[in-house]
């Protein structure tokens, strides 16, 4: 039913298609919808696995994109990908460990030194993703960028997307499709599957240059405030990314600008990291965290934020994408072979992965105790925010 509502959609559209010139058609086994971490990881996997596949990515990789702090474990999955040497030929900012005021308005380090894993590292995000997508390229997926989908449609098993890139109509044909559209989950979402988003996290991001002869800390500093909380840290390229993390409801109708700038007034070793400098790109990004009811259905498959999206907080963000793209690409290629139980496995994996990362936020949140009666605390340091069945609605932001 739900497949024959996305299935009308779909026929409408490209029924307006087809008084158009005729356009070449491209016949795969898997078409990944988005190109970035989770997509990439995904493409690259299932082409290392044989199967023919298409990447359809809405960006040039050219687009400015928050998220770039790497944590020492991340190394393990990108050895598992393949793509170390690949990362450190993009010379990421290495990152000795964490300057935390959580829990205290004193300064403590967290420090990498001690971590079996090594440093971490900050990357400059659309080389990063643009990395990985060539490394996808590489093991045989073919790359469409810069493409706009105008039509989706499943037809008997098999499924059709209109594409418009360069200016040309293009038809990709698939058996099977990978939903890695990131938070805005778009194919799950039109084929009806709920999306619950846990709580109303929004990112302030914006970036500053730095100037050549600043001594910046390499750390990433965290800064918890009574609405939320900051996190800066320096980017490849002379730049440090600034941001503040609060709920949709707590900034009101504030402009974001100078919402950023009054909260910026509460986290005094923020401050000292930017004065003088000024802040350009501002953004407002949902960071709330949540999870599709279910991350695969007949014929599809989601992967990374758009099966299951995490607080910043947890640094995982990236890592999971990556993972959680091997992992569905594996499942699906097994169900491609016939394995009729791959995609349900899946989905369990990721339903255990995703209440342990819910346990572990609210202990991360629980340990800033200074502001219990603000509403951001109090909404994190209940036993709902690990347990809420229900969620709060979708994540909408962004
Ligand atoms: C403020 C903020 C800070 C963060 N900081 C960190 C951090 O420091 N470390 C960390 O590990 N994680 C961080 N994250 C999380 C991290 O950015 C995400 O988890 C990660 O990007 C998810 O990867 P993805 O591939 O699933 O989705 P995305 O990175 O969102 O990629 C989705 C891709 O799909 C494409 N796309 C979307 N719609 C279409 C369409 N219709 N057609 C074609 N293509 C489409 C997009 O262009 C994009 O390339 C942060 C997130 C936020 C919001």
């Amino acid at each position: 039913m739900v497949q024959a509502r996305l299935h009308r959609q779909g026929r409408t559209r490209l029924r307006r298609e087809r008084a158009q010139p005729a356009r070449p058609v491209t016949s795969a086994d898997v078409l990944v919808l988005g190109g970035g971490p989770a997509g990439s990881a995904a493409a690259r996997t299932l082409a290392r696995l044989g199967k023919s596949v298409v990447v359809v990515e809405r960006s040039t990789y050219h687009d400015w994109r928050p998220g770039e702090s790497l944590p020492p474990q991340a190394r393990t999955t990108l050895a598992e990908l393949g793509v170390v040497e690949r990362l450190l030929e993009l010379e990421p900012a290495t990152s000795f460990g964490i300057r935390a005021c959580w829990g205290q308005s004193d300064p403590y380090a967290i420090d990498f030194i001690f971590d079996a894993s090594g440093t971490g590292c900050q990357v400059d995000r659309p080389r990063f993703d643009a990395m990985l997508a060539s490394a996808a390229a590489d093991a045989g997926a073919a790359l469409v960028t810069g493409a706009r989908l105008l039509a989706l449609e499943l037809e008997r098993c098999c499924w059709q997307a209109c594409v418009e890139t360069a200016g040309q109509r293009r038809v990709f044909r698939a058996r099977a499709l990978v939903d890695a559209t990131g938070r805005s989950a778009l194919v799950a979402r039109r084929l009806g599957v709920r999306r619950r988003a846990f709580d109303r996290l929004i990112g302030l991001v914006g970036l500053v240059d730095l100037p050549e002869s600043a001594a910046v800390e390499s750390n990433l500093l965290l800064e918890a405030v009574e609405d939320g909380w900051w996190y800066s840290a320096p980017l490849p390229r002379s730049r440090m990314t600034v941001a503040f993390m609060t709920d949709a409801d707590l900034i009101g109708s504030r402009a974001c600008a100078s919402a950023f700038a009054a909260r910026l007034r509460q986290a005094p070793y923020t401050t000292e990291r930017v004065q003088g400098l000024r802040l350009r790109d501002l953004r407002v990004r949902s960071a709330a965290t949540a999870r599709l009811d279910e991350p695969s259905g007949a014929g599809w498959l989601a992967v990374g934020d758009a099966a299951e999206a995490h607080d910043p907080l947890a640094g995982i963000g990236l890592t999971n994408a990556i993972d959680s793209g091997r992992r569905g690409a594996r499942a699906l290629a097994a169900a491609l072979d016939g394995d009729t139980e791959a995609k349900a496995r899946y989905a369990a994996d990721t339903a255990v992965s995703f209440w342990r990362y819910l346990r572990q936020r609210t202990e991360q949140y629980a340990r800033e105790r200074r502001w219990a009666s603000s509403p951001f605390w109090r909404r994190r340091c209940t036993d709902d925010a690990s347990s809420s069945p229900g969620g709060i609605g979708s994540d909408a932001w962004g």
